[in-house]
């Protein structure tokens, strides 16, 4: 079964989440916590959390339809001592907030070296950083997600996240989401069928899809290998609907949060129905 929607609106409080996924024929959502620019957000009221249960079940969604996106401020891979313990204790409190409204995992850029330090070194402290949330918390996975490998964010090579897993004490706790626009804008050529299963064939070698636990449905608009991250809606971009086709066909992305990212929200039900359309062989 494949469960596909995009990361919805949770203004107003994170049960309209699932309500907004709801109206547009969503399988899948995935959302913000809390504000994703604010560094500190006030804790989730017993009320929401409550709210927040009910509607999921209303609605028909299970933890492993719902990919959580922490902040994007949060570098968990930080040089600079300070601004790695403000991350830390974000990402924890991020951590917590997905257990306390039942949500078994939470998606997150792995960090950045901000070009202070080795890309070893900082694969080192995203991995420290990971045992430390976990150890805090019960029940949440943390699911790192591939970079475009802008600037000097890493995650971009599947043999970076394979470094930072290696480093994970608690391998049940830790998973993997790919980003299609990321993967293709870092070189990975899912446009084409044989860069497609190459780009999988080299996951499986170096990470395995037994710690797939999301994906994000992206188009991209910059032409592969361009470490621009810019996504694109489905099909209208340089990879192409063939890609999502092969997704769609592939028991390998079953029972997982496929979230669309892309940019024209108003064309999000239309590409729900596409992509549900391709799952029938
Ligand atoms: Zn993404
Ligand atoms: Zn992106």
């Amino acid at each position: 079964m494949k469960y596909i929607g995009p990361h919805v609106s949770a203004a107003g409080g994170v049960e309209n989440a699932p309500l907004n996924a709801k109206a547009i024929g969503a399988t899948a959502f995935a959302l913000f916590t809390k504000n994703q620019r604010q560094w500190v957000a006030s804790p989730l009221t017993q009320k929401s959390i409550d709210a927040f249960k009910k509607n999921c079940i209303e609605c028909g969604y299970t933890p492993s339809q719902i990919l959580p996106h922490d902040s994007y401020l949060i570098n968990l891979g930080n040089p600079d001592p300070d601004a790695l313990l403000k991350s830390r204790t974000a990402f924890t409190d991020e951590m917590m907030r997905c257990e306390q409204l039942g949500l078994d995992r939470l998606n997150f850029h792995p960090g950045s070296t901000l070009n202070k330090i080795g890309v070893e070194e900082c694969l080192d402290l995203i991995a420290e950083s990971i045992n430390l949330s976990l150890e805090k918390t019960t029940g949440v996975t943390a699911v790192i997600e591939n970079t475009a490998g802008q600037g000097s964010n890493l995650g971009f090579q599947f043999a970076q996240i394979a470094r930072i897993i290696e480093g994970v004490n608690d391998k049940s706790r830790v998973g993997v989401c790919i980003d299609t626009c990321h993967a293709f804008a870092a070189g990975y050529d899912l446009a084409l069928p044989d860069g497609f299963n190459a780009c999988f064939e080299e996951f499986e070698k170096l990470i395995g899809f037994k710690y797939l636990r999301g994906m994000h449905l992206n188009d991209a608009k910059k032409g592969v290998g361009s470490r621009v991250d810019r996504h694109e809606s489905i099909g209208q971009g340089e990879i192409g609907v063939a890609a999502f086709r092969l997704i769609m066909e592939d028991s390998r992305f079953d029972g997982i949060p496929l979230i669309l990212e892309t940019p024209n929200e108003e064309r999000w039900p239309e590409e729900i129905a596409l992509l549900k359309s391709l799952c029938v062989k």
